[in-house]
């Protein structure tokens, strides 16, 4: 069965649209900074800003040269942690190289710090505090699995790729003793011995790699959930994921595709966040 990320990713952005209508106050404000003319960047900030805009949410974005210095670029999110129409602030990762990526991750307001990396965020995850942000990616999987009734406890979930965006804080998100999580989690990356047997034997298992067609049909045990996260170019300029459609989801009992897997459920979850964000602020003064 196929896991449809942009069916379910709608559904959540109709929920939010009509959450977001009946607010009494002003609509929930999401800043985007776009650094230097990296064309994938810039095509991911302009779908999230569509998504913004058919939900209701207010979307600016500052676009700022390649040669921007880090003082420059903290003196701007400076202000938008001050203005108090705003209540999350992306930074579109990659940075060019002269930029710290910490740094400025660090330097912005943990309240309105959308995309879930900031260290006290990333902290909260951990100790499965719910009053900070899960970052997008990860959150949009929890989140599809659940509605689509995968249960996790329990199970044995293995990830391949331990990045700092995906990974890790996935398997941070699932092993948490609550609702939705309770799994066991393996989380393998290119030092993990026998891969394969690794992946073969997971219940749930979600490719995080960044290599078209990596995972095949060996190493997926047949009737497993099978999550993938790549999002790869192939030279023709078809895009696929990490995991050979084709043959595994004739053995998986579900299966996302790329695209509409796992991508449109991470624009929806950065909804979710803003508009979480703003309720936090305004919570008390809104009639809902
Ligand atoms: P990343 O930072 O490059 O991390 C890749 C991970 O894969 C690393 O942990 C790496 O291991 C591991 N890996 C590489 N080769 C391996 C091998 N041969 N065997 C086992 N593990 C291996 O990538 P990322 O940022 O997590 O992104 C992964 C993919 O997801 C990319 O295609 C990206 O475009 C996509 N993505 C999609 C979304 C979405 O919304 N759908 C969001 C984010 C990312 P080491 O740590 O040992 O190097």
């Amino acid at each position: 069965m196929i896991l449809d990320g942009k069916k379910i990713a709608s559904q959540i952005q109709l929920e939010i649209a009509a959450r977001i209508q009946k607010l009494k106050q002003r609509k929930p404000g999401l800043a985007f900074i776009l650094i230097g003319d990296h064309a994938p960047s810039q095509s991911y900030v302009k779908a999230k800003q569509k998504a913004c805009k058919e939900v209701g949410i207010e979307s600016t974005r500052l676009e700022l040269p390649s040669s921007v210095s880090q003082k420059e670029l903290l003196s701007s999110i400076s202000s938008l942690n001050k203005d108090t129409s705003i209540d999350g602030i992306l930074v579109q990762m990659p940075l060019p190289s002269h930029l710290n990526e910490q740094t400025v991750t660090s330097s912005i307001d943990p309240s309105k710090d959308v995309d879930g990396f900031h260290p006290i965020n990333v902290g909260k995850m951990l100790l499965g505090q719910d009053d900070g942000f899960l970052p997008c990616t990860p959150y949009g999987i929890q989140e599809l699995l659940r509605r689509s009734h995968i249960q996790v406890e329990g199970k044995h979930v293995v990830i391949v790729g331990r990045s700092n965006i995906v990974g890790k804080p996935l398997a941070a998100i699932l092993v948490q003793k609550k609702s939705h999580c309770n799994a066991t989690v393996t989380l393998a990356h290119s030092a993990s011995t026998q891969l394969s047997l690794l992946t073969r034997s997971a219940d749930i298992l979600i490719a995080a790699i960044g290599k078209p067609h990596f995972i095949k049909k060996e190493m997926v045990r047949p009737e497993s959930v099978v999550i993938d996260v790549g999002i790869n170019r192939l030279p023709d300029g078809k895009l696929v994921g990490d995991v050979n459609f084709e043959e595994v989801s004739k053995i998986a009992s579900h299966i996302t595709p790329v695209p509409g897997g796992v991508g449109p459920m991470t624009i929806a979850m950065l909804l979710q966040n803003t508009l979480t964000s703003y309720l936090r602020r305004h919570v008390k003064n809104d009639l809902l």
